[in-house]
């Protein structure tokens, strides 16, 4: 049974979806106009994790993540240049070009994440006539009016306008009018107030105007989400997320018009993940303290590990980035690993220690029962970590047998169905990788050492690891190799 907080009701709760064996759940998407970085992907990490879960509980998820390719202003508020259109002029490209190679940015940063890939990635671009439909409905119902830059929504007219921020429409527009970077498109009633339709003229034949009633122009960032996730999830689906930042405005606005427009409820739950920080700061773009994932990845560091950190923390605590949190991270991982492979080649042949068992059995729950208590991964994190010290404590003795070793490895891989941390492709010295010269070097460190040069054999030993990550260990049963991530 899983618990989950939802922003919506300001409390934890039971999970309970819509349909009984069917969970419909949405996630914003990245604007593609530059490489996500990793902050953004803390959001796409927590969807994963949550999306992993509900499928160990047995349900059959239908996952979407849009594609921002047109409408999100810079600055994120009324007024501004549409973020795809200025980066296809700073890169000399079309807007299409730019957005579709950053979507192939995004898309193999999920992968070397190992994030699952979502059952629908629907592009904004590709549902004007949607968002075009829903504009209709909240016109014939009078939530719009005209401004010479688009066509608005008026907040006032919507009763629970601020329920997910926990205001009220007069508590947000004094919370707008507070923030400094919100400017005030001319004729607007309400700060709150947001553009459902930007005019624009056409440029060019390639640009990202649309023909519509009220003119041309381009649609607003926060109806393209309302539009997407109704169109493939139905008018009331299950879950909803990203992260924090998008509580006050995108995400009260979906609700707004949503509801607005359709009289239902729009949304069950609502889950938000906290932010990564770099020195206590959220990580942006617009700060400039982005890592991104082949940055990292040029820097020596593996996307696995990424994960690892990033799941690590609850995902509605703030963490706060360092490259030595991320080196730990690897090093927990390697051990993680290393630990699985002794597991794998375990020889002995007595049986199954039913006291063993019990608390293997114990620790498995635990990580279960703390998962589904709101994603508590720390928590879970460390019964697995227990299970790993007291199964190496075992092992140490000569007391694990194979049968013992069987039903850990089994367990970690079932724990790993949630985690996403390659466990079974770690869990085998792949015997295909030592090949040719990592083959020969670990030989000719093997003829070094019997012959007491130990100088010679520390030199391949280093050389193996900094050169290759393998990292060799001389055990009482011959010499054992592994990869670092
Ligand atoms: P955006 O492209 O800005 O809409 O961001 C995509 C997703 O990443 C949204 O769910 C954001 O809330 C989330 N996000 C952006 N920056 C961070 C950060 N530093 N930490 C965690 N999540 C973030
Ligand atoms: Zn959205």
């Amino acid at each position: 049974m899983l618990f989950l907080y939802n922003t919506l009701a300001h409390k934890k709760q039971k999970f309970e979806p819509i349909k009984a064996k069917a969970v419909s759940m949405y996630a914003c998407g990245p604007t593609v106009y530059s490489a996500p970085h990793i902050g953004n992907f803390r959001a796409y990490l927590e969807q994963d994790i949550l999306r992993r879960t509900l499928q160990h509980e047995g349900y059959k998820v239908t996952h979407v993540v849009n594609i921002t390719d047109v409408g999100h202003l810079v600055g994120d508020a009324n007024l501004g240049e549409d973020k795809v259109k200025l980066a296809a002029e700073r890169e000399h490209k079309s807007a299409r070009a730019v957005a579709d190679f950053y979507t192939g940015e995004f898309t193999k940063d999920l992968e070397q994440l190992n994030i699952l890939t979502p059952s629908v990635m629907p592009k904004a671009t590709d549902h004007i006539k949607e968002m075009l439909s829903l504009i209709e409905a909240l016109d014939k119902k009078g939530y719009l009016y005209k401004v010479p830059t688009g066509i608005y929504f008026d907040t006032s007219k919507f009763k629970e306008y601020g329920k997910l921020a926990k205001m009220t429409f007069e508590k947000l527009n004094k919370y707008l009018k507070a923030g400094a970077r919100v400017e005030r498109a001319a004729g607007l009633k309400n700060i709150t107030d947001f553009a459902v339709w930007r005019f624009r003229k056409r440029e060019s034949a390639d640009d990202m105007v649309w023909d519509s009633k009220w003119g041309e122009g381009f649609p607003g960032w926060h109806i393209e989400c309302s539009a997407m996730s109704m169109k493939y999830l139905g008018e009331t689906f299950d879950i909803h997320c990203g992260g924090i930042d998008h509580i006050p405005i995108h995400h009260t606005n979906e609700i707004a018009q949503s509801e607005a427009a359709t009289g239902k409820k729009f949304v069950n739950y609502w889950v938000h993940n906290n932010f990564l920080t770099v020195d206590g700061g959220k990580m942006a773009k617009s700060v400039g303290n982005i890592y991104t994932i082949s940055q990292l990845v040029e820097k020596g560091y593996s996307p696995i590990a990424v994960r690892y950190l990033l799941i690590s923390a609850h995902y509605r605590k703030k963490i706060n980035f360092t490259l030595e949190a991320l080196s730990n991270s690897a090093n927990t991982l390697n051990g993680i690993y290393s630990f699985l492979q002794r597991l794998s080649s375990l020889e002995s042949s007595a049986p199954l220690d039913k006291e063993f068992k019990m608390l293997a059995e114990e620790a498995h729950s635990k990580f279960f029962k703390d998962l589904n208590n709101d994603l508590n991964l720390p928590a879970a994190l460390s019964a697995m970590h227990n299970l790993i010290t007291e199964t190496n404590r075992k092992m140490g003795h000569d007391l694990l047998s194979k049968a013992d070793a069987k039903l850990v490895l089994e367990m970690m891989l079932e724990l790993d169905s949630i985690l996403g941390l390659q466990f079974e492709k770690n869990s085998k010295q792949d015997k295909k990788e030592i090949k040719g010269k990592i083959e020969k070097l670990i030989e000719e460190r093997e003829n070094a050492r019997k012959a007491k040069d130990f100088k010679k054999s520390d030199e391949i030993r280093e050389l193996l690891k900094n050169k290759y990550k393998i990292v060799i260990e001389d055990t009482k049963d011959g010499i054992r190799w592994h990869k670092e991530v």
